[in-house]
């Protein structure tokens, strides 16, 4: 049951999809597509969001990125963003809806690395009918770990995103 799962919020407001007027069933599949393939979001991207498990690799944590973005999640981002390239707040567009997270390319970012790039795709989606439009977004993403933990750094240079 929704209201059973995390321990850290207290509610499962946190759950909205952005974007729609759904909430999220934490025993549905992850918005990340899931590791392995199809894992719910409470295995997967879930623990990782709440602060009760680590991300081990830079691609999870790229994973738990996306899925707060398709939760309109602005904490999650900016408690992993670097504190040297992070902006001082973050505020995901909340009438975007996220719709696929495609993973390219991994270089590094192991659990015994202290950098990594990861390259994506992610599919988003905003507004109704004829005023409806599709998006992608692509981008060589840097991370680097620090005292253990992931963090995002930003695009690579050069990124197509
Ligand atoms: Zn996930």
């Amino acid at each position: 049951m929704a209201e059973t799962f995390g321990n850290g919020r207290g509610s499962q407001a946190w759950l909205k999809v952005s974007g729609s007027e759904d909430t999220l069933d934490p025993t549905g599949p992850c918005p990340c597509g899931g590791v392995p393939p199809g894992a719910s979001f409470a295995q997967c991207c879930g623990p990782v969001i709440e602060g009760e498990r680590r991300a081990e690799t830079a691609e999870r944590l790229m994973r738990s990125r996306y899925t707060a973005y398709a939760l309109a999640d602005g904490m999650h981002l900016f408690v992993t963003w670097h504190p040297r390239t992070r902006p001082e707040s973050v505020d995901p567009e909340p009438w975007v809806r996220w719709a696929g997270l495609e993973v390219l390319d991994v270089v590094g970012g192991a659990a015994g690395d202290d950098s990594g790039v990861v390259e994506f795709r992610a599919t988003w989606l905003a507004g109704e009918g004829r005023t409806r439009q599709r998006g992608e977004v692509q981008e060589r993403s840097r991370f680097e770990r620090r005292a253990g933990r992931w963090f995002y750094v930003g695009p690579e240079p050069g990124s197509p995103g």
